[in-house]
């Protein structure tokens, strides 16, 4: 039986009707900014604008000190999961943090080089959608090894390849052609394409698990930020809107990293609700029916232990238990009980005439005329290689006596060794003693019944003695 976690399943078209509901939902969201975009553009007056160099300067320095932070988090999950996504996006945070930093810094240059402070938005833009384009596509790809995550090479000559920029950007600002608008454009609007193409690659591929939903919805604020970028001047409403756009974006991006990092410490592996239920359940299943073959297995070992593999008779230890149990009733008020010692006469000679195989067959077969002549609820064990025990419940000695003669009789009358194809002739001797008569302990009802037993051989063999 599958544990099921879900009882009623509602139907299949309630599912695709809210499975759409919920797509619908996540695209609204991600085009917030659009509206905003739109409301801006449409109703407000290009020209207003709120220059303020401090809200400026701060506003860069807290998001520094985010970019840092989520660069380093991230950077963490990739040591743990080696997943190449999260290096991409590792290194995605820190170029964005090590060339946006300077967008700050040369805020008091705005009124000496314009481009100097203007360019590194752009810059750092272009190069973080880059970077979270190729983290796109490394998307489940398999994890690096342990000692490469680690390299220090790889990191710094990545590091060293941002600080180039920041220089690049720098001369450009110097340059004649700094003041072109399509510099300018060409950059934001690589942003814009590159985050664009991302966005448009996850939809292509479905890549819906949670993570990249939020990853695809940050990826949307940034594109439509650039947007935003491009359709602002410098210091005005829709230059800011830009800027909060990509905040809200980053912040969400960083809400991915750090429910990455409290969990699987990956991309990939983060698992939606729905999944996440299927795979409970399935995990139930399988647990359920390991439960199952333990107890089989537990069952088998428990026989194994407490039977003879040669005859399927209890073993000595499982007849010292049943007949302790025994005891226990009889001294609680419950009726004697007998026990029968049996030993196969001249065992060794049938051994010796026809070989240990012959003998083996032999015991089996002496052990199925035992259980043929007593009642289910009584016992047979072997005790040792020829010698065993019956244990007869609620029998007093007369009784005793004349199930030992039953089965002395069954057995010197049978024929044995039938399946080699011999024909063996084979007597018992049995002791019978019983519980309060002979006395009250295992060893001692045990004793009588074995003293009977040899009495039973000296006095000539396939004999029953009782007193
Ligand atoms: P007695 O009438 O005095 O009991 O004579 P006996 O030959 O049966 O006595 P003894 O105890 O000396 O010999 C028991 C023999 O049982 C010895 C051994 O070869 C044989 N035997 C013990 N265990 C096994 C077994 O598992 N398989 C076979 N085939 N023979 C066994
Ligand atoms: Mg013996
Ligand atoms: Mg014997």
């Amino acid at each position: 039986m599958t544990p099921s976690v879900v009882a009623d399943e509602p139907s299949a078209a309630v599912r695709a009707v809210t499975r759409a509901y919920v797509s619908l939902l996540i695209a609204g969201f991600a085009l917030i900014p659009a509206y905003l975009i739109a409301y801006l553009y449409v109703f407000q007056n290009p020209a207003l604008t709120f220059e303020n160099h401090v809200f400026h300067e701060v506003a860069i320095a807290a998001a520094t000190l985010e970019g840092l932070f989520v660069a380093y988090v991230a950077w963490q999950c990739y040591l743990s999961s080696g997943e190449p996504l999260l290096r991409w996006l590792t290194l995605g945070f820190l170029a964005f943090v090590l060339i946006y930093a300077l967008h700050g810094a040369f805020t008091g240059m705005a009124h000496h080089n314009m481009w100097l402070f203007l360019l590194y938005g752009p810059a750092s833009r272009l190069a973080m959608s880059a970077l979270l384009l190729v983290a796109l596509l490394a998307w489940h790809q398999p994890p690096d090894p342990v000692p490469a995550r680690r390299a220090p090479r790889r990191w710094l000559g990545w590091i060293a390849l941002f600080l180039a920029i920041d220089v690049a950007v720098g001369i450009l600002a110097y340059s004649p052609i700094a003041g072109e608008l399509a510099v300018r454009l060409s950059l934001e609007g690589g942003a814009l394409l590159l985050s664009s193409v991302n966005v448009a690659i996850l939809l292509a591929r479905r890549i819906y698990s949670p993570l990249m939903k939020i990853f695809g919805i940050s990826v949307t604020s940034f594109a439509l930020s650039s947007l935003a970028f491009i359709l602002g001047r410098p210091w005005n409403h829709m230059w800011w809107l830009a800027h909060a756009i990509f905040a809200a974006g980053f912040f969400l991006l960083s809400y991915g990293v750090v429910q990455a990092f409290r969990t699987t410490r990956s991309f990939a592996t983060i698992y939606s609700q729905e999944e996440l239920m299927a795979r409970l359940a399935e995990a139930m299943a399988r647990t359920e029916s390991a439960l199952q073959e333990l107890k089989r297995t537990n069952l088998k070992l428990e026989h194994l232990a407490a039977t003879d593999p040669l005859t399927g008779a209890a073993n000595r230890r499982q007849f010292i238990d049943m007949v302790d149990a025994e005891i226990e009733r009889a001294k609680r008020g419950g009726a004697p009980f007998s026990l029968l010692a049996l030993d196969l006469d001249h065992f060794k000679a049938i051994n010796d005439s026809y070989g240990h195989q012959v003998g083996d067959e032999i015991l089996r077969g002496f052990v199925q005329r035992c259980l043929d002549a007593i009642r289910p609820y009584d016992g047979v064990a072997r005790v040792g290689g020829e010698e065993f025990m019956v244990l007869l419940p609620q029998v007093v000695l007369a009784v005793g006596q004349s199930v030992a003669e039953r089965i002395r009789e069954a057995v010197a009358n049978g024929v044995f060794g039938g399946q080699s194809g011999k024909s063996v002739a084979l007597t018992v001797s049995i002791g019978v003693s019983q519980f309060g008569r002979d006395g009250d302990t295992i060893d001692a009802i045990l004793r009588a019944a074995d003293e009977r037993l040899y009495r039973a051989k000296h006095l000539g063999r396939n004999r029953v003695i009782a007193t």
